[in-house]
């Protein structure tokens, strides 16, 4: 959200030379991290099989802002509302770490990978770190 992710139109601002500059992902638009966090069609499907796992709607995202205040508007306790909060970071992780996989070494991304990989980490990560009780939360 500080505009401090190193994407490509990030580097060609600062003047360093990308071999090209569209999203990695599906190279139809110049990258940016609203498009690969956002609007890129990955990151749709993404948003839209982890909120059927999370029990809601599918949400209308326009900005990485509106990733990160998801949970302010979910109208779930605020329990669940962390938890949701949290996996939308994690979804952030994911994209990020998948993005650099295929731009730094070229490994492609695989959806169903990257689903797997989200859920397995919100389980970990809330459960051991957040110190939750994961079934209470009916996720
Ligand atoms: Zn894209």
């Amino acid at each position: 959200m500080l505009g401090r992710l190193p994407n490509f139109k990030a580097l060609e601002k600062r003047n360093i030379p990308v071999a090209s500059n569209m999203c990695p992902f599906c190279g139809e638009v110049k990258e940016t991290v609203e498009h690969v966090m956002v609007s890129c069609g990955l990151a749709q499907y993404t948003w839209s099989v982890l909120a059927q796992w999370c029990k809601m709607p599918t949400p209308f995202l326009f900005s990485f802002r509106d990733v990160l205040e998801l949970h302010k508007f979910s109208r779930f306790e605020k329990e669940k509302a962390d938890v949701i909060h949290a996996v939308c970071l994690i979804v952030a992780w994911c994209l990020w770490k998948k993005r650099n996989a295929l731009v730094c070494k070229g490994i492609p991304t695989q959806v169903a990978g990257l689903v797997e990989e989200i859920k397995v980490l919100s389980f970990l990560w809330i459960k051991h770190r957040g110190r939750k009780n994961w079934r209470r939360f009916n996720v």
